[in-house]
């Protein structure tokens, strides 16, 4: 008894002096803007737009102070549509308690020519699963919620593979709306330094160039100054190339499954906060708001510009043939002023071992190395429409949410196409996001002959979602629909031969074809392992036949010259 009042005193004596950092629920929040919508019919609306992996619905909440809620008018009228997801990790909440204050003001006073689109909670699943030990390191709020969401993925994974449904929905929304700018808001890891917010943005190289220029030579850096305005100087986010950020900084790769790289495939200028995790929660909630400030002080500034090089993009990108899968850093450097703790190393306590340690009572202010440009390593080419058999339909409910249009075949046909033949890959030991990832894939292109049915999809390549065509059809790009699995099926032979049975048609096979005999006698001198494998030997020849199977290794999406 004694030690449980000791204990309870103990546990009051600690609650009068931390500071409580209380954060919205899920369901607070929702209230909140239901609320909100109350009060100001006119300028704002609160909707469901689809289930996620929890069975509860994502909801939007819209500010638009010509009351219009519908993109299209938007668009036609030259106003720029912004749309704000927060709580892809929602571990990371302070952009959902920041767009909630940001909503409250300008629902009041909404700012005529941007339209914004708030996602109050997208990781709904995560939001439920509240706790306040998940985030080890996080500085506040007392509780938030987790990671992963109703199905344990991390929603800034799942953009190309789209597996959750929290995706699906958001990916309708997108491409209801439109946004020509996007906002991810999160909560760093890592780094130490006195700053209490940090920027990712999309990577110039991946928009069209007069987008990209627009970004790097004008919004970015208009950002940084209207944020150091408002007081809240801020660092590119900290992703080192060494151990500390004096070493150099390298500038985010975005490629398709992160939801600015997917953004940026339609040309919206895509934005992560990154607010820092060691500063207070409600410090944290406040450099985000003046974030969504700043980034709006811009927007009005370059209306028009990103209004008429957006609608530009779409237009040329429907005409596009060729687009970058694979983008590597390039080692061009160069210098931006960072603000930063200096880096100590200290002995671990623990582990007995050096350790390094940000010290605090050294700040400074300098240049460091950048590695900010990205060359692009691998290009793809469209044809001028895919074919996709229907017994892949459940691809369809993706390539749908992403906007792309398709018809089905009217009639049986037997068509020339191409399609990829996998050579080699490599798969991931453990599973990633629900997946054993292939890399380093290795295909050849070769004419075929297939027969399709009614039914069957072709997917034109003269659409607004040409670029994604791209990230997803290419099957060496690290995002395509090959390496994430959803073609496995054909990396499995189904039929196989009987040794003993064969001998006597292989005799025969070499004996009738001498390109064959002469390329199975070459392989064996070349290769002495080959030579000894009489098993190896008579699948070359199999498989270099006629009877070989059509499906095997062939990924069943073939290009049409048409
Ligand atoms: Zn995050």
């Amino acid at each position: 008894m004694q030690k449980l009042i000791t204990g309870l005193f103990f546990l009051l004596f600690c609650a009068a002096f931390s500071v409580a950092q209380p954060s919205p629920t899920y369901e607070e929040a929702i209230a909140a803007y239901t609320e909100l919508a109350k009060r100001h019919p006119k300028s704002t609306r609160l909707v469901e737009v689809g289930t996620t992996d929890s069975g509860l619905s994502l909801h939007l909440f819209i500010i638009d102070s010509r009351g219009y809620f519908e993109a299209e008018r938007s668009h036609a009228q030259g106003d720029i549509i912004c749309m704000v997801i927060n709580g892809i990790h929602a571990g990371e909440p302070c952009g959902i308690e920041a767009s909630m204050q940001f909503a409250e003001e300008r629902a009041a006073e909404p700012e005529e020519g941007i339209v914004y689109v708030i996602l109050p909670v997208y990781n709904i699943g995560g939001a439920l699963q509240r706790n306040g030990l998940t985030r080890v390191n996080q500085n506040g709020p007392d509780a938030y919620g987790f990671r992963g969401n109703a199905q344990n993925l991390d929603l800034n994974r799942d953009f190309t593979k789209a597996d959750a449904a929290n995706t699906l929905s958001l990916q309708r929304a997108f491409h209801e709306w439109k946004p020509q700018v996007f906002v991810d808001t999160h909560t760093s890891n890592g780094a130490d330094y006195p700053l209490a917010i940090s920027l990712i943005h999309t990577m110039p190289e991946g928009l069209p160039r007069m987008q990209g220029m627009l970004l790097q030579r004008e919004i970015v850096p208009n950002i940084y100054q209207a944020m150091a305005e408002r007081g809240e100087e801020m660092n590119p986010y900290v992703y080192t190339k060494g151990a500390t950020p004096e070493q150099g900084i390298y500038a985010f790769t975005d490629i398709a499954r992160y939801s600015t790289g997917y953004a940026a495939l339609w040309g919206a200028l895509g934005f992560i906060t990154e607010a820092h995790m060691l500063k207070p929660y409600e410090k944290r909630v406040e450099a985000t708001r003046r974030f969504l400030e700043s980034l709006e002080e811009v927007m009005l500034k370059h209306r028009s510009t990103i209004h008429s090089l957006y609608a530009s993009a779409e237009n040329s990108r429907r005409s596009q043939r060729e687009f970058t899968t694979q983008w590597e850093h390039s080692d061009e450097v160069d210098s931006i002023n960072f603000i930063g703790y200096r880096v100590d190393s200290l002995l671990s306590k623990v582990t007995g071992l050096p350790r390094l340690y940000y010290n605090s009572t050294q700040p400074y202010r300098d240049k460091v190395p950048y590695y900010g440009t990205h060359l692009s390593v691998r290009k793809f080419k469209l044809p001028k429409a895919f074919a996709l058999p229907q017994g892949w339909s459940h691809l369809i409910e993706k390539l749908e949410a992403s906007g792309v249009q398709y018809r089905r075949l009217g009639q049986d046909s037997l068509v020339n196409a191409e399609a990829y033949f996998v050579e080699d890959y490599k798969t991931v030991d453990k599973p990633y996001e629900g997946h054993y990832l292939h890399f380093e894939t290795r295909t050849v292109l070769r004419p075929v002959s297939v027969q399709l049915r009614e039914g069957d999809y072709i997917i034109p390549c003269n659409q607004s979602a040409n670029a994604f065509l791209a990230q997803v059809f290419d099957p060496e790009g690290p995002d395509s629909y090959f390496n994430w699995n959803f073609f496995d099926q054909v990396l499995m032979q189904k039929e196989y031969f009987s040794a003993y049975l064969f001998e006597e048609t292989a005799a025969e096979l070499i004996k009738r074809n001498p390109l064959l005999r002469k390329s199975f006698e070459d392989k064996k001198s070349s290769d002495p392992a080959f030579a000894k494998d009489a098993n190896a030997q008579l699948n070359f020849i199999y498989q270099n036949s006629k009877y070989r199977e059509p499906n095997y290794l062939r990924i069943p999406v073939y290009r049409l010259g048409l």
